[in-house]
């Protein structure tokens, strides 16, 4: 039931949800099934991510409530044409702000829940003013953690589709910074040309603030772009990725400028193979621990264990960091519709570092490689 702004009778509560065969449906049956896992009469979803991936609203305010029998979406008057118009899986209510607490003290005493689950992602404060609005219905509060989001690392092929998109977006950025690559330019001047250009070709923008670190500041993994002018010899770590429809891409390559040294050639040949080795390793059942091992024992076989110092990769969609973690930790297994990076990389302080970093989906058979642009060493004219 859909209450026009600022109405102030909006009692009772829808008790159906729409039933469509839209992906948001599946969703919130997945969720459904978790919260009867859970011993759960519902979960209030109040992280904006989830939000989205769970009925598709993507405003900055709004709160999902998904019980056993259906799903209801709160928002306010600025977000109800929106509402309308993206949310068809859930019952939308549209409250305004100054009355939430009574709506909400209302709709906790009508639905009676035993045990109401909430995000452990929520603020102390949204916490506080919860407690006061289940007091009425005696629900005991349940702290969640990663529900929604252990839902979220299993891509369907809709939105596969749209993280390849955001991928062939990166592809075309990389070329575009590797076109403007020559001795002289800043590492500002690139990173903002790289920004301007996931908007050119066809992203939101881009999925993180790119990193270009070139010669000695590659060996910084997260590097803030500065003004040192590139020269000649120089390799230049760039890791980007687009936006595309709210779902991210992330891809790392190293160009050179000019003549390569023989240590530069070392350290990329040793990343390349042990990315190469963990990539033939994306596969349905491997151990997220593994495949890191895999690439982690390459590199420290030729002398380099010490200088990769993070994780193997992350699983990437509406953002650009979620599960599984491709690490040492990671009790994580591969399974289809995981969209993962591998991305080692060898830091040497001083002199010089190298990531080579691809998308990759968790096929049934061979893994995808999303990221298309080339790895072998491009080295540009100066
Ligand atoms: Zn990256
Ligand atoms: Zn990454």
């Amino acid at each position: 039931m859909t209450q026009p702004c600022g109405r102030t009778q909006p009692y009772p509560f829808p008790t159906e949800t729409p039933v469509t065969n839209h992906p948001h449906a599946e969703r919130l049956k997945a969720l459904q099934a978790a919260l009867a896992s859970q011993q759960l009469d519902a979960l209030l979803v109040t992280n904006l991510t989830n939000i989205r991936y769970l009925c598709g609203f993507d405003g900055s305010y709004g709160v999902l409530i998904v019980d056993r029998s259906g799903a209801f979406f709160i928002t306010d008057g600025r977000y109800a044409e929106v509402a309308e118009h993206l949310v068809t899986c859930a019952k939308i209510d549209i409250q305004p702000l100054a009355r939430t607490d009574e709506w909400y003290r209302e709709f906790f005493r009508q639905r009676g829940y035993d045990r109401l689950g909430f995000e452990g992602s929520m603020s102390v404060d949204a916490f506080e003013n919860l407690k006061g609005q289940v007091r009425p219905a005696r629900s005991k509060l349940a702290r969640t953690g990663g529900i929604v989001e252990q839902l979220r690392e299993i891509k369907d092929p809709g939105e596969i589709k749209i993280i390849a998109k955001a991928a062939k977006t990166a592809d075309r950025m990389m070329e575009a910074a590797c076109e403007h690559l020559k001795p002289g330019v800043t590492e500002l001047d690139l990173s903002r040309l790289i920004r301007r250009s996931s908007e050119e070709f066809g992203g939101e923008g881009e999925s993180f603030a790119n990193i270009v670190a070139g010669g000695p500041n590659g060996s910084r993994p997260h590097h803030h772009p500065g003004r040192r002018r590139l020269r000649a010899g120089d390799a230049v770590t760039i890791d980007l990725g687009a936006v595309v429809e709210g779902y991210c891409s992330d891809m790392t390559r190293n160009p050179v400028v000019g003549r390569v040294s023989r240590r530069f050639e070392e350290i990329y040949a040793v990343c390349l193979e042990a990315q190469e080795a963990a990539l033939k390793a994306v596969r349905p059942g491997t151990p997220c621990q593994e495949v890191d091992a895999i690439a982690r024992e390459i590199i420290a076989s030729r002398g380099f264990g010490d200088f990769f110092n993070h994780g193997l990769g992350h699983g990437v969609g509406l953002q650009i960091h979620e599960g599984p973690r491709l690490n040492k930790t990671s009790t994580a297994v591969l399974k289809p519709g995981h969209v993962v990076t591998v991305e080692p990389g060898i830091y040497i302080p001083g002199v010089a570092g190298v990531r080579i970093e691809d998308l990759v989906v968790v096929t049934e058979g061979k893994p995808r490689i999303l990221s298309r642009a080339t790895k072998s060493l491009t080295i540009l004219p100066t």
